[in-house]
């Protein structure tokens, strides 16, 4: 079911790649588990990822962030890593923005020079860093904004823009803002990745990824992810198509209780800094205000005057938990858990202390998660 940019996320998320049951007029789309099609018109086979389940999810996805095709994978990770590597080969390199999820992290690390592919790390608070890096081989820029666990903004056009002049293709992680609040496509990015486990998912419950881009890009990423074999199951399909159906509601009541916990933490005197960017004292708050129209974000961090562990073990409904995106709130300690294997040195230059607490902020109702809160602390 085809639909423009002029219909709304909320009207889209119902209905694109949703039509349902035309045998018999059931309003949600049957799972069709089959591995076996007839091939008289097009081969059709699960690790083609041209399923029923898969598409639905496909084509969704597309819509939802502006893009002309997408592919679901298994995981965030075989999104992420089919579609960088379908964009480099032995001798090219590639920038990173060096604050990047802990797994992606690793990946770069320890895979990308046994291809003969090298990287660069930079700081992208200024977007010149990434020009600054460039090099004759250079082809793919990465980004991750908001970032995991400082919530630091990329200005994603403007790294878009560096990346046109050098002719070179820039690829998103998007899981944390969802496709609700931000869409990169919008802004230049090429190529746009989710962990679908966090927001698309959304209830903790499956894990899958997303990468959505151009029909042309789209094209090549697909003739790796043929090779690669990340695709994903129709049952589970199913569930992240229903899923999607209310990805909007979730994501704007997360973004809303996020805020107002946000200013709370401000205000309170046993937390030193949140890191929130839609708090005007964060200092990327101009930038996610044009890239973000969607909302801020249910994602959240700030360091307290307490033991965290004992503020975390005195916390009633806010469950100790690693992943994110839930329907539930979920919070984690970064140096227990994501920067774990980060050297202590460099997690205290960016700003990743002893004290700092992670939240995923959830559906409830902001004022109950409030007095959770208040009193833990
Ligand atoms: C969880 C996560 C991933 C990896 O996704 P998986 O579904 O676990 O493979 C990648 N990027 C970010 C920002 C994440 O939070």
């Amino acid at each position: 079911m085809g639909m423009t940019k002029s219909v709304s996320k909320l009207t889209q998320s119902v209905h694109v790649g949703s039509p349902g049951d035309s045998l018999f007029g059931g309003v949600v789309n049957p799972i069709f588990p089959s591995a076996a099609y007839n091939y008289d018109e097009v081969v059709r086979y699960p690790r083609y990822y041209n399923t029923p389940n898969q598409l639905a999810v496909a084509e969704k996805m597309a819509a939802l962030e502006h893009g002309e095709a997408a592919l679901v994978f298994s995981s965030g990770m075989a999104a992420i890593m089919t579609s960088m590597m379908a964009m480099l080969r032995a001798g090219d390199h590639i920038i990173f923005q060096r604050e990047l999820y802990g797994g992606t992290h690793h990946a770069a690390v320890h895979e990308l020079n046994r291809y003969g592919i090298t990287y660069s790390m930079v700081d992208a608070h200024d977007p010149q860093n990434f020009e600054r890096a460039i090099q004759k081989n250079t082809r793919v820029l990465y980004l991750e904004t908001p970032s995991n666990p400082l919530l630091r903004i990329t200005d994603m056009a403007a790294v878009a823009r560096i990346a046109k002049k050098h002719g070179l293709v820039t690829l998103i992680d998007n899981t944390f803002a969802s496709p609700v609040n931000q869409n990169p496509i919008d802004f230049g990015i090429d190529i746009v990745t989710h962990s679908g486990t966090k927001y698309i998912g959304g209830h903790s419950d499956l894990c899958c990824g997303i990468a959505v881009a151009s029909r042309k890009l789209m094209e090549t990423i697909t003739a790796s992810a043929l090779h690669f074999g990340g695709s994903l199951d129709a049952q589970t399909c199913w569930l992240v198509e229903r899923s999607l159906k209310t990805i909007v509601l979730r994501v704007q009541q997360q973004n809303k209780n996020a805020l107002k916990i946000a200013q709370f933490l401000e205000a309170e005197s046993k937390v030193t800094n949140v890191y929130y960017p839609g708090l005007r004292s964060h200092p990327g708050y101009a930038i996610a205000k044009r890239q973000m129209p969607g909302g801020f974000g249910g994602m959240l961090s700030f360091d307290i005057k307490t033991d965290t562990a004992r503020f975390i073990r005195k916390l009633k409904y806010i469950k100790k938990a690693v992943s994110l995106g839930g329907v539930e709130s979920t919070i984690t300690e970064p140096v227990k858990t994501s920067h774990a294997k980060m050297p202590e040195a460099e997690r205290k230059q960016q700003g990743i202390t002893q004290r700092l607490v992670r939240l995923s902020v959830g559906i409830e109702e902001a004022d109950d998660l409030i007095q959770d809160i208040k009193q833990a602390l």
